[in-house]
């Protein structure tokens, strides 16, 4: 049995609502939306994914799915590139959320310098609102980060350091500088479907990926974005059972097996997530 928890998935968005049921019992049985080349040979168990919210409404929806089933788990937060348009109202839905048993993480927060939708000096300081809830609440975060590690580093150090934070990095896409100063931090980091990608730009992302030690060592799609390496351009939309084509990358790239790979990385989100908080 391959063991797979997806850590990133957005099954809240509107590329769901034609068929978010029929994703939904995928989810449930363990079945891929595509049939890859080489078939996984064994049956896949979805033993969890984390519903990562982007803004209040976002956070609610990804809370009420939490709500259905045991397999998934619901993150609260406004994304950075959604911070710009906040008002003081979805701050307030955003804390409750943040307190309540429905949700186990505070994310995705974090700075995203590629887009920048917002003025970077919102982002952090929304980013510093999300670090006090984590704290506060005694959960992990989930952290974004896009082209912005200079700005985020000495965030993260100085909330690791004085507030005791701890979470992880969704959708690493760092250097191996920047994974070592992570797993310092004590962060989990959490690969997605770029690390499957063949392209030469993605050499340091996965030379990232075979130094992370294993215990700190996740994996997740950003469903319905980055279909993973052979989907990538031909799937329209990422679904959480193809978490398995990233543990199968990572086995490749660290020289064992997708099973061994799939096994740490659920029992290392279970962990993380599952350890303190009761779901309501
Ligand atoms: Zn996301």
């Amino acid at each position: 049995m391959i063991t797979i928890f997806d850590t990133h998935a957005h099954l809240d968005l509107e590329q769901f609502s034609p068929d978010r049921e029929a994703v939904i019992r995928r989810i449930e049985s363990g079945t891929l939306p595509v049939v890859p080349d080489e078939p996984i040979s064994q049956p896949i168990e979805m033993t969890g994914v984390l519903l990562a919210g982007i803004d209040a409404q976002s956070s609610i929806c990804c809370a009420e799915l939490a709500k259905r089933s045991p397999i998934f788990h619901a993150a609260a937060a406004i994304h950075p590139n959604y911070v710009v348009n906040a008002a003081d109202n979805d701050w307030k839905i955003i804390t409750e959320l943040a307190h309540s048993d429905s949700v186990a993480v505070i994310g995705e927060t974090g700075l995203d310098r590629y887009w920048d939708h917002t003025p970077i000096e919102q982002q952090i300081n929304a980013l510093w609102r999300h670090i006090d809830l984590a704290v506060q609440t005694a959960k992990p975060i989930q952290i974004h980060c896009r082209d912005a590690w200079d700005d985020m580093l000495p965030i993260l150090r100085q909330a690791v350091k004085e507030q005791g934070l701890t979470g992880i990095i969704h959708a690493f896409s760092g250097e191996p500088e920047q994974a070592a100063e992570c797993i310092e931090l004590g962060f989990y980091l959490s690969f997605a479907g770029s690390v499957t990608y063949r392209n030469a730009k993605f050499s340091p992302l996965r030379e990232s990926a075979q130094m992370v030690p294993i215990d700190r060592l996740l994996i997740e799609t950003d469903s319905p974005y980055m279909p993973p390496h052979p989907f990538r351009g031909k799937l329209k939309r990422n679904e959480p059972t193809m978490a398995v084509m990233v543990a199968l990358r990572l086995a490749e790239l660290r020289a064992t097996t997708l099973e061994s790979i799939a096994k740490t990385t659920s029992q290392n989100a279970r962990q993380l997530l599952c350890t303190n908080v009761k779901k309501g």
